[in-house]
């Protein structure tokens, strides 16, 4: 079973243009490293505050100081040297995903990030859902290559991840079950709707159960949070 209740990897979409993307003299980017301090915010932004590759909430991961501005083609390779300072090539991702990833870049084609088999999915033109899923259980299914490849180059199954994703998927289902409640109960309050009070009871012990459940998904992280 897959749930369709939230959105993983959703499409992202870059901003026409950078508050400052060049340097006053006209042709030159300005360095990633002034970058990196001052538009990072804006990068963050437009990765909708997630790390384009494992979708973590930066806020799970560490906060925004943990996140870095991966530069998606290797500027240390050199056909991409001349990308080093391009904003265009900055994407918002988590230490680990970032070193993970390192200089990789396998891509036998000549111009797209992968060629079929093995590769990156870019978020900003390439749509991930296409190439990953997220199953009930947080389990994340690789649809079509190169998923597999960067699935495995990533470690995106580890159990941190799976749990992060499970708490998403219980999150979006407690708001939408509160929701429905929420009109239930203030019928019955207003003397309409069908509950009787012992289903409003019952109904309530439901969501302490899931609110348990929660806790429980949220404990790993909170001492995580500790370190
Ligand atoms: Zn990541």
């Amino acid at each position: 079973m897959t749930t369709s209740m939230i959105e993983f990897f959703a499409p992202l979409k870059r901003r026409a243009a950078y508050t400052v993307n060049r340097t006053k003299k006209g042709d030159k980017f300005y360095s990633y490293e002034y970058f990196r301090e001052h538009f990072r915010d804006e990068i963050a932004e437009d990765c909708a505050c997630r790390c384009v590759y494992c979708d973590s909430h930066e806020m799970h991961v560490g906060g925004r100081e943990s996140m870095e501005l991966d530069h998606f083609r290797p500027w240390s390779r050199p056909e991409f040297a001349h990308l080093k300072n391009d904003p265009a090539n900055f994407h918002h991702a988590c230490g680990r995903c970032n070193r993970l990833k390192g200089a990789a870049w396998p891509s036998t084609h000549e111009t797209e990030p992968h060629d079929g088999t093995v590769g990156f999915v870019d978020p900003f033109t390439d749509d991930r859902r296409q190439y990953f899923d997220v199953r009930a259980d947080g389990t994340l299914v690789c649809k079509k290559h190169p998923a597999t490849y960067i699935a495995k180059l990533l470690q995106l199954d580890r159990p941190f991840l799976k749990l992060l994703r499970l708490r998403r998927i219980l999150r979006a289902e407690l708001s939408a079950y509160t929701e429905t409640m929420h009109l239930k109960i203030k019928a019955v309050a207003a003397g309409e709707g069908s509950l009787t009070a012992e289903q409003v009871a019952a109904e309530w012990l439901k969501f302490r159960e899931y609110q348990q459940l929660l806790e429980l998904c949220d404990a790993p992280l909170d001492s995580q949070r500790g370190h």
